[in-house]
């Protein structure tokens, strides 16, 4: 056996040894009592450790140098290159951290949350304040660990989850990104048109509900039998591995969005997991790029598709027919303009398909200089009214609505939050090459027709794995570098029409 078949095998392992934490971590979520909750920590907690120590084992280590010398490929797109550069980035960035600093912040990090869940409740920042200052002196420690070459620490921190970008190339997109969002935005907001979306708040019978989600995200390509649909208090997707991919959500009987647009959000990210080749499983082609491409997948059959009229025009009357006694006296129209309804709101996980960007931009306006230290945590109430005001021309009436409502930072995802509006990008952009492949999308959406799409997603995206990052994935599908224009495009053209600017 070669070295590199000898490192294919090990990481495969590591690999399966992990997927069993998903299946306990997916079963802790949704079907666990309350009083196994100790022994799965334990559980956990064994199997987090076996896989650390295998990922930074000093025989995975001589595997990856071995095979490189094997496989002097100078070609960077080839797939042997991109396996050997994932495997060499994915053991560099473990086996930099020390382990007392891993510990720490797993330590620190399960404290961290139920102070600020604590905190949320009471909305008292001071009761989560020390938290927040362990946490990013801790992620700090890690930027400094990890290494960011000639740039800031705070690559490193978003390296984690966005390979290979930095915090330049996100400033950059995102100052565009605003410069045009915002006031499209004020003359949405200037229409002073506000669709009935108490339509939205009657009552939808969690039974029908359930059925009208899941036959939603069967239609669009997720596969049931590699697959299942259960709830959960936070709606996720799990992939356990080939052939098993969790998804699940939450029903409010008075909330239809929630579930419906949850589902297709969550079986957007199990179609892409689906989608993976299942013989390289473990191992970087046969892995998800990052979390923004991750997200990008998602957010396309939430909004590109889900959102849009076509769709619509095919699910509206069996939306009807669903749930008479809601959507009788309802228009299409109507309907379309809820699901639409644009509206500046102080929770980021509420907001619409536009303002949702500009609640990305704030966290990642504050994350930046709170790891550099120019701002200190005691100041980011202030300092996330202040910009919240600006951005949104209203200020939270307390921190349980301004920055205490996520769980993000208590947790140590800073560097996660990028990757939401990366994602849109993304998305967008994707979305407008597909269209340029595959002609007519609303001609094919309206009859109900998703194949073509998700097959070309398939093949673009998801089989690929690994074998190139995200920016150079963009260049490769649609032909030009990551710009937020597209997603500019996109809200545009929507709203322009919706709101008549
Ligand atoms: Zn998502």
């Amino acid at each position: 056996m070669t070295s590199y078949e000898q490192l294919l095998n090990e990481l495969r392992s590591t690999a399966l040894l992990g997927s069993c934490s998903s299946v306990l971590g997916w079963d802790e979520q949704t079907y666990m009592p309350p009083g196994g909750a100790e022994h799965r920590a334990a559980q956990l907690s064994l199997l987090a450790g076996m896989v650390h120590e295998r990922a930074t084992s000093p025989l995975l280590g001589e595997l990856i140098v071995a095979a490189e010398q094997e496989n002097p490929s100078s070609d960077p797109d080839a797939p042997t290159t991109a396996t050997l550069r994932e495997a060499r980035r994915n053991y560099d960035r473990s086996t930099k951290i020390p382990r007392r600093l891993v510990e720490e912040l797993s330590r620190v990090c399960t404290l961290s949350q139920q102070a600020w869940g604590e905190a949320r409740k009471q909305s008292s920042f001071a009761h989560f304040l020390p938290w927040l200052e362990q946490v990013v002196a801790l992620r700090r420690e890690e930027a400094d660990a990890v290494g960011y070459g000639d740039g800031v620490p705070y690559d490193a921190l978003l390296d984690e989850f966005e390979p290979g970008m930095t915090a330049e190339e996100v400033s950059g997109l995102f100052a565009g990104l605003r410069d045009e969002l915002v006031p499209l935005i004020a003359e949405i907001v200037e229409t002073g048109r506000q669709p009935d979306i108490s339509i939205l708040e009657r009552r939808y019978p969690i039974e029908q509900q359930r059925k009208f989600s899941l036959d939603a995200a069967q239609q669009i390509g997720f596969d049931f039998n590699n697959g299942r649909l259960d709830e959960a208090p936070h709606p996720f997707c799990s992939g356990f591995g080939p052939g098993d991919t969790r998804l699940t959500t939450r029903y409010d009987e008075h909330h239809f969005p929630g579930a419906f647009f949850g589902t297709l959000h969550e079986a957007g990210h199990g179609i892409y997991d689906q989608g993976l080749d299942p013989a390289a499983f473990g191992t970087p082609l046969g892995s998800y790029v990052s979390l923004g491409i991750h997200e990008s997948q998602s957010r396309l059959w939430e909004n590109f598709v889900g959102r849009s009229r076509a769709f619509w025009r095919r699910y509206f009357p069996a939306a009807q027919q669903a749930f008479p006694e809601s959507l009788q006296d309802v228009t299409e129209e109507t309907f379309y303009a809820c699901v639409n309804d644009v509206r500046p709101s102080f929770i980021r996980v509420e907001a619409d398909e536009a303002t949702y960007n500009l609640h990305i931009l704030l966290r990642f306006e504050l994350e930046q200089p709170l790891v550099t230290g120019e701002l200190s945590p005691s100041d980011v109430p202030s300092a996330w009214n202040e910009k919240f005001t600006q951005y949104f021309g209203m200020t939270p009436p307390d921190d349980a609505q301004g920055c205490l409502q996520d769980i993000h930072w208590s947790g140590g995802g800073i560097g996660y939050f990028p990757t939401y509006s990366l994602g849109n990008m993304y998305a967008a952009q994707f979305f407008e090459a597909a269209r340029r492949d595959l002609g007519d999308l609303d001609a094919q959406f309206s009859k109900g027709e998703f194949a073509p799409l998700k097959n070309w997603l398939n093949e673009q995206i998801h089989r690929p794995g690994q074998r190139y990052r995200a920016n150079r994935l963009v260049q490769v599908v649609t032909g030009e570098e990551l710009s937020y224009q597209p997603l500019m495009k996109h809200l545009r053209d929507k709203y322009s029409e919706l709101y008549g600017l």
